[in-house]
């Protein structure tokens, strides 16, 4: 419940500046934030947080095992036997019809970072109460390139990643992971293309913390690929901890 003081207060502003439903664009109640009861009500989340095993964490493993069949020698099968299946989870499906979209977009374009803490609260909130996420120690947030953060003066995965390690009560660590080349963001190219691109454009760093279970975080999950370059270079310098991944929104059916 919201203190009385904050009530006036939201509500003087709401008078001056109307908030509202980033989804209906509904004007937003006192007691509602970013989205208004319905469409909260309405949001479709994933559950994949109940699930260890789901779509979402089915196709990074694949892109895992694809990895090390490509780079690993048949002969050795040691870190074949490392790699366990890794836990993935979003909070929602960001599907083409619904505007959920917008949760996403006004985080990413509209400097809107309220939303991402707000959400990944959300998702954080979800979470710590699943087992197999029980045990992060570690969140780390996909970089932007510096020249891309510069420009929009923040990085929307951080704001997510930031809320999700409060909620876990795990350490944020922006200084582990880097972009060392920017990617393009163009949409048309296909996902063979888009591996390519983006493997090897990160590089993993170790400072002296030593993680034992790390949470990639980032706003969406498309094709894995990004997600999969972060985690080849975390691999690189943390051969034994454990990666995980969450995301607010994943393109995909259940
Ligand atoms: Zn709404």
């Amino acid at each position: 419940m919201m203190k009385r003081w904050r009530i006036w207060w939201r509500a003087l502003a709401d008078l001056m500046l109307p908030r509202t439903c980033l989804v209906c664009g509904r004007k937003l109640g006192l007691q509602e934030e970013h989205l208004c009861l319905y469409c909260l009500a309405e949001m479709p989340r994933t559950y994949f947080w109940d699930r260890s095993h789901n779509s979402m964490a089915d196709k990074i493993n694949g892109l895992i095992q694809e990895g090390l069949e490509t780079s690993v020698p048949d002969g050795n099968t040691d870190r074949r036997m490392r790699e366990r299946y890794a836990y993935a989870c979003a909070l929602f499906f960001f599907q083409d019809e619904g505007d959920y979209r917008n949760i996403l977009y006004s985080l990413k374009y509209n400097g809107n970072t309220a939303a991402g803490e707000h959400f990944g609260k959300m998702l954080g909130h979800k979470m710590v109460s699943a087992a197999h996420f029980a045990d992060v120690d570690t969140v780390i947030p996909v970089p932007l390139h510096w020249t891309r953060r510069w420009k929009r003066g923040y990085n929307q995965a951080e704001c997510i990643a930031e809320a999700v390690a409060h909620e876990l009560g795990a350490e944020l660590h922006t200084d582990i992971l880097y972009r060392r080349r920017r990617t393009s963001t163009q949409t048309k190219v296909d996902v063979k293309q888009k591996r390519r691109n983006v493997l090897g454009a990160f590089e993993a760093v170790k400072n002296d913390h030593e993680p034992s279970h790390i949470l990639l975080v980032d706003d969406l999950f498309t094709t894995g690929a990004t997600l999969y370059a972060c985690y080849s270079a975390i691999r690189e310098i943390y051969p034994s901890a454990r990666i995980s991944f969450a995301t607010l929104g994943y393109v995909g059916r259940h």
